[in-house]
Order: structure tokens, then C-alpha cells, then sequence
């Protein structure tokens, strides 16, 4: 893996429409690209850039912003890098000394290291990503990635702390993360979850021979079944499983999406 520091132009995004998953109006990256490997992200490079002006960009640029800033929508925050140089937790600091509310995305328990942060702020929410409850299976999907049921642990420490968090099913892996959905769904309550977020299992470009190259070696019984789900789009078509993720939600008491829908 590589790390390159860069000085971007600019580092607050404004979210053009609606943010149907996170509700954010504007998007803060600390890096370019991710260094956790997940088989199934366009954001998994070889090389990663750093915002090395992300600083004076975000005392530049934070003025104008009103409403919810997103963090880790492209790239995870907390990737591996985050441990050393820390810039995510420079944003929050500052973020948080501006009174700018946040929801960071993530896969990491790091974003534990910053809990004296998050929980002394209203404004801030955490959402811990799953696919799989299955190790075995995460760890050839997502390499560096802590294993799912620690994430699940990050929910509770978070909740306990007093701090508004859920768990997104993203990617939700077609034929595989549907046979687990009950269990997610009940070990998100008992983790205090607020809330459950899922989004599909999105297959472009190097990403779809990544994925495809896994079934192949690990599920190849699997492997017509995706090529036809996957066949018209990069997302599978003629595949929903909303009503069933919403009896569950009734059942655990969880409430489906960041906000109420
Ligand atoms: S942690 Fe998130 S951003 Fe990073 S490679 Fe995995 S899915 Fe992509």
C-alpha cells in the first residue's frame, strides 16, 4: 500500500439532490481512495492520497455550510492510515468547534479512539457497516476490516457513551446477506442500535471482476445466479427485499433508515 500527501482544491462537497441513506447535505473526505481492500468498493487502491491541506481547506471552506456534513460516504474515515496521522479526528475537532453537525460512515472500531469527541457533541452520529456476520466470509471480502461482530460491539460502546448510532447492511450482498438478515437485524437491537440503513450490493467496473473472481473461488455454485441478477445493471435487478426487512424491523423494534421514512 501506498500513501501520497496531496494539496487538493477543495474539500467540502455539496450533495446535489436528496441523501436517501444518510441524509447528508454536504460530503468531507479526508482521503482519496481506502486502504481496507473490500473486494467489492471502487474506493480499494493500491494507492491512497491524503488531504494534506484538508485544514486550511476546511477553516476556508466551512462557513457557507449548513447541515449535515458526511464523512466516510466515499472512503472510510477510520481506514487504516487514520491510526497514525489522525486527520479524521483533526476534522471532527473542528467540526465540532464550529457547531457543524456530522454522520460518520464507517467499518473500523478506531472510531472508538474517538468517543471523548463524539459523545460531548449533540450533533454528531456514527453508522457501523456490515454485510455479513459470517468471518470467514468477511475476511475474504473485506480484508482489513475488523471482524462484523466487533463492528456490532462499536454500536453498543457507542450507544453506551449516549451517542446516536445504527448499522448500515451495505453492501447488501444478494443471496448472501439474506440469510442472515434476521440475525442482523436482532443482534442490531441488542446493540442499542437507533437505526438500520441498507443499500444494495453495487457491481461496476474492476469491481465486478473482483467480485466475480471471489464467487468463482469461494461460492462458484453462485455464480450463474449473479451474472443474471447482474446481467442488465450494476445493480441487481428484480431483487428486493424491503418488506422483509421491514417485518424485521417490526419485530426487533429497530426503526428502517437514519431518519424515520
Ligand atoms: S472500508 Fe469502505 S471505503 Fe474502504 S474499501 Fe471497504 S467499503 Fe470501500
Amino acid at each position: 500500500m501506498k500513501y501520497r500527501w496531496v494539496r487538493f482544491k477543495s474539500i467540502v462537497e455539496r450533495i446535489v439532490g436528496e441523501d436517501r441513506l444518510f441524509s447528508g447535505k454536504f460530503i468531507i473526505d479526508p482521503y482519496q481512495k481506502c486502504d481496507m481492500g473490500c473486494i467489492y468498493c471502487d474506493a480499494a487502491e493500491d494507492t491512497v492520497f491524503i488531504k494534506s491541506n484538508a485544514m486550511d481547506l476546511i477553516e476556508r471552506e466551512l462557513d457557507g455550510v449548513d447541515g449535515l456534513i458526511v464523512l466516510g460516504s466515499a472512503c472510510d474515515p477510520y481506514q487504516r492510515i487514520e491510526k497514525k496521522i489522525g486527520l479524521t479526528r483533526k476534522i471532527i475537532s473542528k467540526l465540532i468547534e464550529k457547531g457543524k453537525p456530522f454522520h460518520l460512515l464507517t467499518k473500523s472500531d478506531l472510531v472508538l479512539r474517538d468517543k471523548d469527541l463524539i459523545s460531548s457533541y449533540d450533533g454528531a452520529s456514527v453508522t457501523i457497516s456490515i454485510s455479513t456476520l459470517d468471518e470467514k466470509i468477511s475476511k475474504f471480502l473485506e480484508p482489513f476490516a475488523p471482524p462484523p461482530p466487533k463492528r456490532v460491539e462499536v454500536v453498543k460502546k457507542l450507544r453506551l457513551e449516549g451517542i446516536n448510532a445504527g448499522i448500515a447492511i451495505m453492501p447488501f450482498i444478494p443471496n448472501l446477506t439474506d440469510k442472515e438478515v434476521e440475525e442482523i437485524l436482532k443482534i442490531t437491537a441488542a446493540s442499542g442500535a437507533n437505526y438500520i440503513i441498507y443499500e444494495y450490493l453495487e457491481l461496476k467496473g474492476t469491481c465486478r471482476d473482483r467480485f466475480f473472481e471471489f464467487l468463482r473461488k469461494h461460492l462458484p455454485t453462485c455464480v450463474d445466479k449473479y451474472e443474471k441478477l447482474y446481467m442488465e445493471s450494476y445493480k441487481p435487478v428484480g431483487y428486493d427485499v424491503k418488506e422483509r426487512i421491514k417485518r424485521a424491523c417490526v419485530k426487533y423494534n429497530l426503526r428502517m433508515g437514519f431518519k424515520d421514512e
